[in-house]
């Protein structure tokens, strides 16, 4: 799916406003939605079946208007073998137009992405939500900006950085009147600090939680105060794992916010990378849990938690190498499953393996990349994939720390 460009929005939108403008004098105007996998002689015969309930409206004109409509529509649809590839929609009826006047209107749009589902509605203005939706944003992005005394909240849409929330502290600086009084003043200056943490994570979840679809977020601040924030018990857990990365900036105001989205803009033209870098940020710390640990890695370890429905995440690095093997004795029919190398394939090919049980040869039944192999077996089992590239800092420690397999669990094992 391609993301609309600037212009093409514009005329998509202008389009939309012109339709949603239109208003039936009753409910008289249709609006309807095919998806691209509906087949037209489906919706031919819904229409034919909505035509003959239509001749039971009372209204004269209404039942004139919306019969109109309906055959207006299929006169059009029979153009069509299929639906074209985003589907089809269609605005139909008569508007009003001055006083007790109608005009007839048709708009046929072939939308810029799929058409979700299958709709028919008959009203008096059309129904135009589900392409106002295609209009919105995808390209969305939480930030913040956080230190001891102030907080910026915003959200990057597009091109755009909207300013959403402002707070400043009321913690004290750390230099205190000395003397006795100094560690009770230091302790207090903690409480207030941890308070206005407490504060800050309730309006950054709040905020956040309320944006559905954010890609991902990203955190600036000057010195370590972010870093200790988000490792904190601040911010609500999914909000937590949405975060990208944590990034210095000189100030933590509307300007931060700038500077934070100049500093990341290279990273957010590769998504991938995002994603990748936010998974591997959830394992890693998962792996670093004493206790309650839901990282494992390992390909046995990986292949059990999989074949028992308990693997939320796959993660599997494309460096890695290796083929899952299904060997066959030629003797007695023994099967055995197995990963290797490329260079273990080689000597396999040349030298077959001996039997375990009867000593007879083994050969090669089936083969497959291993990547391959346990994507497939992870969507029988409802686990997400994640392919991990190698140019990231975390995709590098995945295949050479944890040997290139490694998962996180739906729940202890
Ligand atoms: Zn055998």
């Amino acid at each position: 799916m391609r993301e609309l460009d600037d212009i093409e929005r514009y005329e998509f939108k202008k389009k939309l406003d012109e339709i949603k403008s239109c208003k039936g004098q009753h409910t008289e105007l249709i609006s309807l939605y095919i998806p691209p996998n509906r087949r037209i002689s489906e919706v031919m015969n819904y229409l034919r079946n909505e035509y003959s309930q239509s001749t039971n409206i009372k209204s004269k004109t209404t039942r004139k208007n919306v019969l109109s409509a309906i055959e207006s529509i299929m006169s059009r649809l029979k153009y069509f073998k299929k639906p074209p590839e985003n589907g089809l929609v269609f605005f139909v009826g008569h508007k009003t137009a001055g006083a007790n006047q109608t005009e007839m209107v048709t708009y046929v749009i072939e939308p810029p992405f799929p058409v979700p589902s299958f709709l028919y509605r008959c009203d008096s203005s059309f129904y135009t939500q589900p392409l106002e939706d295609m209009l919105t944003e995808r390209d969305v992005y939480g930030l913040f900006l956080i230190d001891r005394r102030e907080c910026t909240i915003g959200i990057l849409r597009g091109k755009r950085i909207e300013t959403i929330d402002y707070l400043t502290s009321r913690v004290p600086g750390k230099h205190g009147r000395g003397g006795q009084s100094q560690r009770r003043f230091e302790r207090l200056i903690e409480i207030a600090a941890h308070e206005w943490f407490e504060k800050c994570g309730k309006k950054i979840s709040e905020i956040f939680l309320s944006e559905k679809d954010l890609k991902g977020i990203f955190v600036g601040g000057p010195g370590p105060t972010k870093y200790y924030f988000v490792e904190g018990d601040y911010l609500h857990y999914e909000i937590k794992n949405k975060i990208i990365d944590i990034i210095d900036t000189g100030y933590t105001d509307e300007s931060g916010l700038r500077e934070l989205v100049m500093k990341i803009s290279e990273k957010m033209h590769d998504l991938k990378i995002s994603q990748e870098k936010r998974v591997m940020r959830r394992f890693l710390k998962e792996i670093t849990k004493k206790k309650k640990s839901l990282a494992i890695y390992g390909e046995d370890e990986v292949r059990r938690a999989l074949e028992m429905g308990a693997l939320d995440i796959l993660l599997i690095s494309e460096g890695l190498d290796r083929y899952r093997v299904k060997l066959v004795c030629e003797s007695c029919g023994y099967e055995e499953e197995k990963t290797i190398d490329t260079i273990e394939m080689k000597k396999m090919e040349n030298n077959p393996p001996k039997c375990k049980k009867c000593g007879g040869n083994m050969v090669m039944k089936e083969k497959s990349e291993i990547v391959e192999e346990l994507s497939k077996k992870a969507r029988e089992k409802g686990t997400k994939v994640e392919l991990i590239s190698t140019d990231s800092e975390e995709g590098s420690t995945l295949l050479s720390t944890f040997g290139g397999i490694a998962g996180i669990l739906r729940f202890e094992v």
